[in-house]
């Protein structure tokens, strides 16, 4: 296996790695300690157990995004328990909230599945994959009133203020960056970057989307977390080993079933 590079996000099932997937997949075994494949909706799951299965270093994480809500199986939570059970699902992702699509399922049967998702990966002590996009008031107030205890999470491309990720924070939530840290216009988030402890850094690409300069708008691929690690680097004064390091330090103490799975 390679370096100890995590992309913590990654939807490799998307058709735009049809022409090349096994390639890229080589890169990351080449290249990468590993990625974890997150699902957004039956198949999706279901794509990213496969995956998991077949390739020692992808790992899986089941959900369902809140922008698939209108195909929800009346048994989703069943379903999401069981698959959780297999050695390589890692987490319960990739869920949330989306109030930019205007096509998404109302509010407040967002906030419901998303609390559901929520209380199912306490329960099963798995870590949360949370999407929020345009959606911070209502993310917050479910933080502040219905997040369970013992709740573990991530944000995944986080675009919050520096003021909500350190209330976050407190909760024991983790961030995670990928390209859009890289790019120019993208102030707020390097500064997010910069004002939490580098404990709770995760790097990650959300292939195909969102890929880093010099990419920016070309479809993203995993091995790119490299230069968004590297620009990390840059913006926290450290060297990139460093960054790999923890990042990858921090990985494993999230998805803890990572290293289980390897004993
Ligand atoms: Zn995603």
């Amino acid at each position: 296996m390679g370096s100890g590079l995590w992309d913590t996000h990654a939807h490799l099932d998307d058709e735009r790695f049809a022409g090349d997937r096994e390639e890229v997949l080589a890169e990351i075994g080449r290249e990468m300690a590993g990625v974890i494949d997150c699902g957004c909706e039956e198949k999706s799951n279901l794509f990213a157990l496969d995956l998991a299965e077949k390739y020692p270093f992808i790992y899986a994480a089941v959900g369902w995004h809140p922008e698939n809500l209108d195909e929800l199986p009346k048994n989703y939570l069943e379903k999401l328990a069981l698959w959780a059970a297999q050695s390589k699902v890692v987490a319960i992702g990739e869920v949330g909230l989306d109030y930019y699509w205007p096509d998404n399922a109302p509010r407040e049967v967002q906030k419901k599945v998303f609390r559901e998702q929520m209380d199912l990966a306490a329960q099963l002590q798995l870590p949360l994959i949370i999407h929020d996009r345009e959606a911070h008031g209502d993310m917050l107030e479910i933080f502040r009133k219905d997040a369970p205890r013992h709740l573990e999470a991530v944000f995944h491309c986080f675009s919050g203020s520096v003021e909500m990720a350190a209330e976050l924070a407190k909760k024991g939530c983790y961030f995670g960056f990928g390209g859009t840290s890289t790019y120019k216009n993208a102030r707020k988030v390097r500064e997010v970057m910069l004002s939490l402890p580098k404990e709770l850094l995760l790097l990650e690409t959300d292939s195909p989307y969102l890929a880093p300069v010099p990419y920016r708008g070309k479809r993203n691929k995993p091995l790119y977390t490299k230069l968004t690690a590297q620009n990390m680097a840059l913006l926290l004064g450290v060297a990139y080993e460093e960054v790999v390091a923890f990042t990858e330090e921090n990985t494993l103490r999230l998805f803890r079933k990572i290293k289980q799975s390897r004993s």
